[in-house]
């Protein structure tokens, strides 16, 4: 039965017994800030049971799509953890109770295919009850006849629901299906629970808890006034039992996406099947998890999620990664989404048919992540090879720990990846100091997030300080020095102090300043204050909350003390340069509208000293020809030397005047607006140069995606552009030194030096074949009797390729007689790894001797061929001569 099929009998079950059927929430669970995804049907109900809302129906069904992202360690290993997963549910709320619950479910298991239920045999259903639930396991054995043998009773830690807080909870009851003796031994889920699978927990919502310290840790404080029933039936589990399935990787609307994936690499599904879950081959172990993760990747971007570094983006980013790399690992090297995807969707648009009809955006996302991972691991691929020589040309056998965790935290290549290239090229990793560093670093991670926590839960501590005197005046648009008095003074943590001395970090309010705290883009400055005989320096600003402007802080010199008044002065060297940076984003903005139109509006803008970072919607790549009439655009602003200005104004009147505002920006009535002579105009809270021919100039570095439809340019403003200019010219002037040619004509001469390189390695390769076949004849000459036929085994020489090697076993079987049975065995070592050709002449055939047979027996199945030509490889390259020796031993017992 198909798994759509199965989900329709459910809801046509319930909504047949009075319940209303209520659509799958989205997987991003936005309502619950504890939750990434929804992980269970009855999330969406919450306010229902926890009687914050009156629920409009007292019956309700659903299928509902989930994510355990804890399961995601189970995919593959055992036959019942998928990462996504449907939920079927039914839902009481405050009407029938537990027998309601088992007969309903009861029936739809056990009613026969023909009268529209599932027909699973009723002899092989288990069922579990908490330990002092009497009253279901009397349900189970009375009403529906269920012996007591195969009724079992489980503690708290199975067979206990709570959602962890105070509120409602209860007992639960599942039910198992015995798949037999094949997956398992007899005795019932206590015993194993691959061969007697869970399929559906009814939970009976009846008590009020409190005090709720752990899973199986609480109290009962009295029976709930309205008693609930909350269902959950696993879509997946019950195909794959009526499927007659192994496991939920191998269902209807699974099994494609691994078929595929095997296809690709060349791998046989289940080759090394008749292990139990728990010991399935590695190769099968990763067909699993790139069919799971393919499916859950649709799903996910399916309901908006996108890849990002942090919360629900990242574990879609991790579970893409996953994927990615377990192609990678059965030696698939290229793009695989754009194969495994669409199958993805031709199995999953069946029950949600949104996925087609918004194919192009989901794997547009898809797509361009598995591009950045790509060129990730091909980045961090090539640092890895050229510390992989250093070591080798050292003479040392290993990479240090430092070597594997900078690889693995700037260019997030993973471990696994960097021992296995190191072992292909014969290194070892230090994995001790690597785990260190790893250690190291989480702590570090900890700390922070400690310190970001308790910024956080000190929120109070700065509500107080912006109570204590209102918002804090910035006058920084107009000076840069100025007195003013510490209206507060906090410790890092956030505790108010009264003083604080030399070497202290702090945090200071002051009454006024002109210290800019960071935002729109905009850096913060730093600067000194001066405070009595005491002297900070500010190396952040924030606002933490609104109004609150926070100066972050070291004591460098003396004390200073709340409600003392000094002096404040921002550094105004940096200043300069990060107004430049924003001065320039306006016009980069403004100057991308004039070339690809009023779509292509800012998304997000990083303005630092000397350098700025603008992202902004647009459809497609922006081209090199369009990027240098951009950058030649803003020169020439520059040079008109505009005069940049800025005003308050209403809101009304700045859209009169069409400044550009911020999708999504919220703006009071008052507005401030900073125009560029009449060129552009933006609506504004940053600070800016007073002309625009103080930026001096301006150069575009790169261009780049990130994201779907968002771009992003990174441009150098000012002296740091000049840098840059005067360090490019240098490296072509060096490079023309070289080659000693004019500057103008570099370019042509690398690219003549490539061509020549590339003949001269053409050359190379063929030298080298013709060195390798040179030596056929002799080795044909050689050939021993092994059983009546003429037998050569030889090693290829270094070097040789898969080609090479491939004509020389053939180049060498034909300098034999061909009325003389003959078997020609080369071996060759490339990579780390050995490999074997057989060729076998016609004579040896007729005589029963298949080159595929000898192949598979040397290297225990693992290649093929046909029976005059085959190969195979993967051993460990010390493994070459012991394949000789196979071959040689199979043809003696020929
Ligand atoms: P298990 O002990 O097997 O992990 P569970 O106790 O976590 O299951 P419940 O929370 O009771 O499961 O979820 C209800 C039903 O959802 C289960 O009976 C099962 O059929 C299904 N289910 C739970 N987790 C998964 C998963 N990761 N993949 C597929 N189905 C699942
Ligand atoms: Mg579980």
């Amino acid at each position: 039965m198909k798994t759509a099929e199965i989900k329709r009998r459910f809801l046509a079950h319930f909504e047949a017994n009075g319940h209303s059927v209520v659509p799958s929430a989205p997987l991003p669970a936005i309502d619950d800030p504890n939750l990434l995804f929804i992980n269970a049907g009855m999330v969406q109900f919450v306010p229902y049971f926890l009687g914050q809302r009156t629920p409009p129906f007292e019956r309700a069904t659903s299928v509902q799509k989930c994510i355990r992202t804890p399961d995601i360690d189970e995919v593959g290993k055992t036959s019942r953890h998928g990462t996504f997963f449907q939920m079927n549910g039914n839902f009481s709320f405050g009407d029938y109770f537990k027998e309601g619950a088992i007969t309903l479910a009861w029936d739809l298991a056990t009613k026969p295919v023909s009268a529209g239920g599932f027909g699973l045999d009723g002899d092989k259903i288990w069922a579990t009850a908490y330990l002092d639930d009497d009253e279901a396991i009397e349900i189970w054995h009375k009403v529906v006849g269920l012996p007591m043998e195969r009724i079992v009773r489980r503690g708290k830690k199975d067979n206990y629901w709570h959602m962890g807080i105070p509120g409602p909870a209860g007992p639960c009851s599942e039910l198992y299906l015995d798949r037999g003796p094949a997956y398992g031994p007899d005795g019932g889920p206590d015993v194993d629970e691959d061969r007697f699978l869970e399929f559906w927990n009814l939970v009976f919502m009846q008590y009020e808890i409190t005090d709720v310290r752990s899973k199986e840790d609480f109290q009962i404080v009295s029976p709930l006034p309205q008693k609930n029933i909350d269902t959950g039936m696993g879509l997946e589990r019950v195909a794959s039992l009526l499927q007659g399935v192994d496991n939920l990787y191998e269902i209807d609307e699974v099994r494609p996406i691994l078929d595929t994936a095997a296809e690709l690499t060349g791998k046989r599904y289940g080759a090394h099947s008749g292990q139990a879950a728990g010991q399935s081959h590695p190769d099968d172990v990763r067909l699993r998890v790139i069919a799971d993760h393919v499916r859950t990747a649709l799903m996910l971007i399916g309901d908006g999620v996108t890849p990002s570094n942090e919360g629900r983006g990242y574990v879609l980013r991790r579970i893409m990664r996953r994927a990615i790399r377990s192609m990678r690992l059965l030696g698939w090297q290229e793009p695989a989404l754009p194969l495994l995807l669409p199958v993805a969707r031709d199995c999953m648009a069946p029950s949600y048919p949104e996925l087609a009809t918004d194919f192009e955006r989901i794997s547009q996302y898809a797509y361009a992540e598995e591009d950045a991972f790509l060129s990730t691991l091909r980045a961090g691929t090539t640092i890895l090879d050229t510390a992989i020589s250093s070591a080798k040309d050292a003479g040392r056998a290993s990479l240090s720990g430092d070597q594997a965790f900078q690889l693995h935290d700037t260019y997030g290549f993973p471990i696994d990846l960097t021992l296995e290239i190191a072992a292909e090229q014969g290194l070892q990793v230090d994995q001790e100091g690597f785990r260190r560093l790893m250690a190291d670093q989480r702590a570090r991670a900890k700390a922070d997030a400690h310190a970001r926590k308790t910024g956080h839960a000190d929120l109070s501590a700065y509500r107080g300080a912006l109570d204590d005197g209102g918002p804090v005046q910035f006058t920084g648009y107009e000076e840069v020095t100025r007195e003013a008095r510490v209206r507060s003074l906090l410790s890092a943590g956030g505790t108010p102090l009264q003083a604080a001395g030399e070497g202290e970090q702090i945090e200071l309010v002051l009454d006024v300043t002109p210290f800019y705290a960071e935002g729109g883009g905009q850096q913060p400055d730093y600067g000194l204050i001066t405070v009595g005989d005491g002297q900070v320096e500010v190396y952040d600003v924030q606002q933490p909350i609104p109004g609150l402007i926070v100066h972050k802080a070291r004591v460098v010199r003396g004390e200073v003390r709340s409600g003392e008044t000094g002096y404040a002065e921002i550094d105004v060297r940096r200043r300069k340069a990060i107004s430049r940076s924003h001065t320039a984003t306006h016009l980069v903005h403004q100057t991308m509208r004039n070339f690809l139109g009023e779509t292509a509006t800012q998304a997000g803008s990083l303005n630092a000293p000397g350098r700025l970072r603008f992202d902004f919607n647009t459809p497609g790549a922006v081209s090199a020809s369009v990027l240098h009439d951009v950058e030649q655009q803003v020169n020439e602003v520059l040079l008109g030397d505009l005069e940049v200005h800025a005003f308050i104004t209403s809101q009304a009147e700045a859209r009169r005047l069409g400044a550009m505002a911020l999708f999504g920006e919220k703006y009071g009535d008052e507005v401030r607006v900073v125009e560029v002579g009449d060129y552009a105009r933006e609506l504004c809270g940053g600070t800016h140069v007073a002309r625009s021919g103080q930026l001096g100039l301006v150069k575009i570095l790169s261009e780049s995606s990130i994201g779907s439809g968002v771009r992003r340019v990174e441009a150098l403003v000012g002296i740091d552009a000049f840098d840059y200019l005067a360090r490019e010219h240098l490296l072509v002037s060096r490079l023309a030194e070289l080659y000693r040619v004019p500057n103008d004509q570099v370019a042509e001469r690398v690219e003549q030096t490539v061509t020549q390189l590339r003949d001269a390695e053409k050359e190379l390769e063929k030298l080298r074949a013709q060195l390798v076949l040179g030596g056929a004849a002799a080795l044909a000459s050689s050939a021993r009797d092994v059983g009546g036929i003429a037998y050569v085994g030889t090693e290829a020489p270094e070097g040789a390729g898969g080609n090479d090697v491939r004509t020389l076993a053939q180049e060498i079987r034909g300098k034999i007689d061909a009325a003389r049975p003959a078997v020609v065995a080369v071996s060759a070592r490339a990579g780390g790894k050995a490999s074997l050709v057989v060729a076998v002449n016609a004579a040896a055939r007729g005589r029963g001797v298949s080159a595929s047979d000898l192949v598979k027996a040397a290297l225990s199945g693992r290649g093929g061929g046909s029976p005059d030509l085959a190969q195979g490889g993967g051993l460990p390259a010390s493994e070459a001569p012991a394949l000789l020796v196979a071959v040689e031993k199979s043809l003696s017992s020929v």
